[in-house]
This record gives C-alpha cells, structure tokens and sequence, in this order.
C-alpha cells in the first residue's frame, strides 16, 4: 500500500486520541525509542560497515512502502510532531519515477530525516547477513512495537464498538 494514505491514517489515529490515551501512546513509544538508542549503540560496528563501506546502501535501493508502514508513522508522530511537515513534504515524491533512493533521505541525498532513535521498525532491526551480535536488541525492539500496536488496534476496536452502540441507540429511539 501507498505511504501516504498510511501518513494520513496515523495522522488521524492520532488526532482522534483523547489526553489521556495519548500519554499511554507516548509512554509505550518511549519504549520503543529507549530499545531503538539501545540497539544503535549496539550495533555501532555494523552500522560503521553501513556508512563506511556501503554508504547506505540500503536506504538507496529501496520501495520505502516495503519497509515502512501506518504504525511507524504513528511511532514517529506521537513522539515528534514537528516530522509531520518534512514527512508530508517527502511523500510529495513518493510516486516520481527517477530514483530509486527512499525519499526520506534529506535533500534527496541523505541522512535519514528520522533521528537514529526515531526509525521506522524495519530500518532499524535489518541487518544484512547473519550476525547474531544485536539478536537481543532487535528483539526488544520487535517486541515493544507489537506493544505499540496491540494498543493501537484496541484502541480502533473500542472507537468501533462505541459507534455501533451509538448508531444501534439512535436507531431504537428512532423506531
Ligand atoms: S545492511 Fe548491509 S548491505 Fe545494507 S548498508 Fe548495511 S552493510 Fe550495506
Ligand atoms: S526511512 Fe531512513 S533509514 Fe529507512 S530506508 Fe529511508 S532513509 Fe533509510
């Protein structure tokens, strides 16, 4: 799917939370980042080989809509709202045929507009071939954006079911 209907959809979700399940959100995303700084600072060696050696290789061949999604977004925004303009500004070439480099890249050449805490779930956790060495900081990661999720979802699940109970209300009032 497109990334910037994901955009738009996080941006909703996040509009919609009430204070305080928007303090809840925030607290489980400061989770995810503390488990993203950890798995930077243990993975400074291969990210060296990263820089040094490919010169982000990865982030230059790439469909940014295969690695990126709805929930990275919302990760993203909940902590750093200030993203919401330079993202929405980078989608504006999401659909250009002339590069294959992902759009997040500043200017077009890079960093990464994501600060090293602050990184959709798939950039930070894949590491080219099999080096056990970050096993555990990758898996914390994994783990603390299903937390993210689950929330989300229950969230979403709890909205839907006030609104049936409103529409099934309104409709008996009617009757
Ligand atoms: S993950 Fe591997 S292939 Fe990709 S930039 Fe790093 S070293 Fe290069
Ligand atoms: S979002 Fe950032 S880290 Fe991920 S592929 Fe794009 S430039 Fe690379």
């Amino acid at each position: 799917m497109a990334l910037t209907p994901q955009f738009h959809e996080a941006v909703r979700i996040l509009d919609a939370f009430s204070d305080k399940d928007r303090l809840l959100l925030e607290g489980l995303c400061m989770k995810i980042r503390a488990s993203e700084a950890a798995l930077t600072d243990a993975a400074a060696p291969l990210l060296k080989r990263c820089i040094f050696s490919c010169q982000g290789l990865c982030c230059r061949n790439v469909t940014p809509e295969s690695l990126i999604h709805m929930m990275d977004f919302v990760f993203i925004l909940a902590l750093d709202r200030s993203l919401e303009k330079t993202v929405s500004s980078c989608l504006k070439n999401e659909n250009a045929l002339y590069t294959s480099d992902c759009i997040f890249l500043k200017d077009g050449t890079g960093p990464c507009i994501f600060p090293d805490d602050l990184r959709p779930q798939v950039c930070i956790t894949a590491f080219c071939g099999k080096d056990h060495s970050v096993g555990k900081e990758i898996a914390r990661v994994k783990k603390a954006f299903v937390r993210m999720e689950w929330f989300i979802r229950i969230r979403k699940l709890k909205t839907l079911g006030k609104w049936i109970q409103h529409s099934l209300s309104d409709r008996s009032f009617r009757v």
